[in-house]
Formats: C-alpha cells, structure tokens, sequence
C-alpha cells in the first residue's frame, strides 16, 4: 500500500497494519494494538520570569504495556503534536519488545520551545509536568526519560516532584539521571554503541571484516559520536560526516578521504553537535553540501540526525558501493525509499533494532535504581552488547528464514511478542 501521508501517526498504524495482515492476527489484537491503551492530556501552568502565567499543553500517552511498566521520553519542542507522542509510543512498545526487555511502549511530550525559557521556567515546567500525571507514572507503572531537548537535570528535577509528592525516594522513577545521583554508566554511549554492535553483525553475515570498510555518517550528536568511536575501534574508517550549522541555518558534509579524525574534529564542535564550518576547513576537511554524505563511496551510510532524510527523490544518489544502512536516527527513510534500498539489496538495520541500545541502557537503568545498587561501565557494557547481538540474530535469523526485509522481520517478532503477552494476560 502506498503511503503518502506523512503524519508519523498514519505511517505508525499502516505499518503495524501490515504487519498485522502477515501474522493474520485476530481482530481484537489489531483493535487493541493499533491504537494506544491510554492516553493523558493536561494543561501546565507556569509562573513566567516576567510576572505573567503561561499555561502549556502536556501529554503522556501509554500505548501497550502487556509486557512490563511503559518506557519512553519526554520531549519539549514547539511543535509536538498528540499524534507524534502516539507513534513514538506505539514505535517504544516495539522497540522494547525486539530487544526483548520486559517493558512497554510509552512517550510523553510538551508544546513548548526550551530556547525561550529561563532554567527556573523549565525546573517549574519540569515539576508541573509530573504534578499533573504523578498518579499515573511510577517505577512499576510507566517510566520516562530524556528525549529532544530535555535532559539529565531536566530528568531530576522531575525525580524531585515525584518523591516530594510519593514521599519517599523513588530512582527507578525516570531514566537519564545524571550520573551523580542514580544515572547509569555507559547511558552515553550506549545507542551509538549499539549501533555499531548491529553493523558488526550485519557484516559478519556479509563475510566483510570491519577493517576493510569505510563509512558516511549524517550528524555528529550524540548517537554519532560514540557510533563513529567504536566504529573507528572495530577497525572501520569513517571519511565523512554532517551537521546542522546553527549560524546560516545550513547543514553541512566534512569529507577527509583518508579518513575524519574524530578528536580534532569534536574539538570543533559545539554542544549541539555542529560542526564548526573555518575550523574544520582549517584541519583539511573538504566542505561538501549538507546531503553529500549520502553519496559517498562507502560500503556503511548511517543516518544519526533526523527523521525522513533519505527518500524517494534522494534514494538513488546512494553509491553502489553501499552495503550497509545502518538507521541511528528514528525514522531516516521514507517507505518509498524504503523499497528502492531493498530491490538495491542494501542491508537495512531498522531504527527499531539499531538504535534500540539507548532504550535498553535505560531499562539497566531502571533496573539499577530499583536495587539501589549501581554497576560499573564494563559491565553495562558488556551487557548491551549481548542484548544487541541477540536481538540482531533473531531478527536476521527470521528475515532469512521466511526471506522478509529486515524491517518487517523486526516487526514481526515485536508484533508477535507483544500480541502473545496480551493473549498470555487474557486480554485478547
Ligand atoms: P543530537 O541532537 O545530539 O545530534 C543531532 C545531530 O544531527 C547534530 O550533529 C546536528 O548538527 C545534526 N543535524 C541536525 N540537522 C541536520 C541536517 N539537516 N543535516 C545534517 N546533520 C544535521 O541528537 P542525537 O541524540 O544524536 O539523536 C540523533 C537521532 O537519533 C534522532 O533521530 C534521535 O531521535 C535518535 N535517537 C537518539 C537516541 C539517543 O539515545 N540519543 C536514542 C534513539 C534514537
């Protein structure tokens, strides 16, 4: 089925719809799982700098949580949508459930933009935010987490609220604390790492060796940094990445041919991630236009910035090289793209499956702050790995076996496991 909408909560229902039609689940599985369990909207009062109250748009949708407490973050952006909180909800339940942690899929979101508020408005957004959805969020019910544009002190400020209203202390509330008070070592790095423990896999199925392959890589946040860092220790040699230039508005691609050098290139970076346009020039670094990195001649392309970059009109100028996509970001193809990369035989690593490393550090998280008891980072780790490696396995093992995409073969098995946890229950 064509899909031209691109509403991220459509795109969420057709492709669980197809996936539903493929396991031929019942109807009550499909009324259940294609739309969310519960969902909470509530307004958040906030006294202003100036004097004045601004009262802002808040929500917390739970869309399944047959197979442990929802999990999901809490974005504050200005364009934050109720039927974007759906998708993501509906894509956590699935991304959980392939990794195989025995959680839900939940997000939360506000109409805000953090940019225009002080960090005494945000602290008071922050606590408004789970004033009002305390009740219904909790270390067994429903666990947030960081997402765009909230963070670590973001994340504390709501552990307070919460324990000052629950009275007691409660870290296995949220995830993405710092790490001085109950964050997880490890939480960092952990998508970008997972990342790259997907394309190790993915390349030992295609008989390469790490080494013998260069890669392209859109942004250089978090999930590309620490991607690039244990690509670069496996053996692969990136040659070029991109970033969004704040100054002109513009996003640019760095080629080094004989391969970045991520320190001195992080040392012009700012916070955000972009990469500073002179500088890098000064240290070698040809200045390409912002979607050159698509281009490349490279065996690994990894989208690790936005949503919707690689397309219909853009799919073809991908090398024939490529053997690789490794999706870092959520939701970097279009489905049209999608089928063009399949037909070109591109190994797809789904967003669900590759970037799952950040959700499943989480879940350590979670787990850590409900013991109490924190472990060190080689451990983490260490972990993330052999739930990674797992996943990817029995993704591509089922993909080869019944010879699907690897998308739909992830969708399957989450589909599946989700759908089983709801007949185990009796709800279907
Ligand atoms: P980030 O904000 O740290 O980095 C984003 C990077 O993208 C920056 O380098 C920015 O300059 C670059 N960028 C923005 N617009 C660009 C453009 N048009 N062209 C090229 N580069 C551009 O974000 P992040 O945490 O690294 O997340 C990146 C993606 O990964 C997002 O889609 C996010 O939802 C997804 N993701 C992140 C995590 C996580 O744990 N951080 C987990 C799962 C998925």
């Amino acid at each position: 089925m064509a899909m031209k909408s691109y509403n991220p909560y459509e795109i969420a229902q057709a492709q669980f719809d197809r996936i539903a039609d493929l396991l031929k689940l019942d109807q009550a599985a499909r009324d259940l799982l294609r739309v969310p369990t519960r969902e909470y909207h509530f307004t958040i009062p906030v006294h202003m700098d100036d004097g004045s109250v601004q009262v802002f748009q808040g929500f917390r949708v739970q869309h399944n949580d047959a197979r442990g407490p929802g999990k999901g973050g809490i974005r504050f952006h200005p364009l934050e949508t109720i039927d974007t909180v759906r998708a993501l909800a509906m894509w956590m339940t699935w991304k959980c459930a392939v990794v195989d942690v025995p959680l839900g899929g939940s997000k939360g979101g506000v109409v805000c933009d953090p940019h225009n508020l002080s960090a005494r408005e945000t602290e008071q957004l922050c606590r408004g935010w789970v004033r009002q959805i305390s009740r219904d969020v909790g270390p067994h019910l429903d666990v947030p987490a960081p997402d765009i544009m909230t963070n670590p002190q973001n994340m504390l400020w709501m552990l307070d609220e919460y324990e000052a209203i629950h009275g007691g202390k409660y870290p296995g509330f949220i995830t993405g604390k710092p790490l001085s008070v109950g964050g997880s070592q490890g939480r960092k790095e952990a998508t970008g790492y997972g990342v790259v423990f997907t394309i190790r896999e993915a390349l030992k199925e295609l008989n390469r060796e790490p080494r013998n392959t260069t890669a392209s890589i859109q942004g250089f946040g978090n999930v590309a940094q620490h991607a690039i860092q244990l690509y670069e220790r496996i053996g692969g040699t990136v040659v070029c990445v991109s970033s969004w230039n704040q100054a002109d508005q513009t996003a640019y691609s760095f080629r080094k041919a004989s391969g970045i050098r991520y320190e001195e290139l992080l040392a012009a970076t700012d916070a955000f991630g972009g990469i500073d346009v002179a500088k890098a020039r000064d240290l070698g670094y040809e200045i390409l236009p912002g979607d050159a990195w698509l281009e490349q001649d490279v065996e690994i392309l990894i989208p690790a910035a936005l949503e919707n970059q690689i397309t219909q009109e853009n799919a073809a100028r991908i090398h024939p090289r490529a053997i690789v996509l490794a999706e870092g970001a959520n939701g970097p193809t279009s489905p049209e793209a999608d089928t063009i990369l399949s037909e070109r035989n591109i190994f797809i690593l789904p967003d669900f499956l590759a970037n799952a490393g950040g959700v499943t550090c989480s879940y350590f998280e979670q787990v850590q702050s409900n013991m109490n008891y924190y472990w060190d980072k080689d451990e983490v780790l260490g972990k993330l790995d052999t739930k990674m490696t797992a996943a990817f396995h029995a993704v591509s093992d089922l993909a080869r076996n019944q010879k699907l995409p690897m998308r739909d073969a992830a969708y399957v098995i989450s589909v599946s496991r989700v759908a089983q946890a709801c007949r185990d229950r009796g709800w279907v």
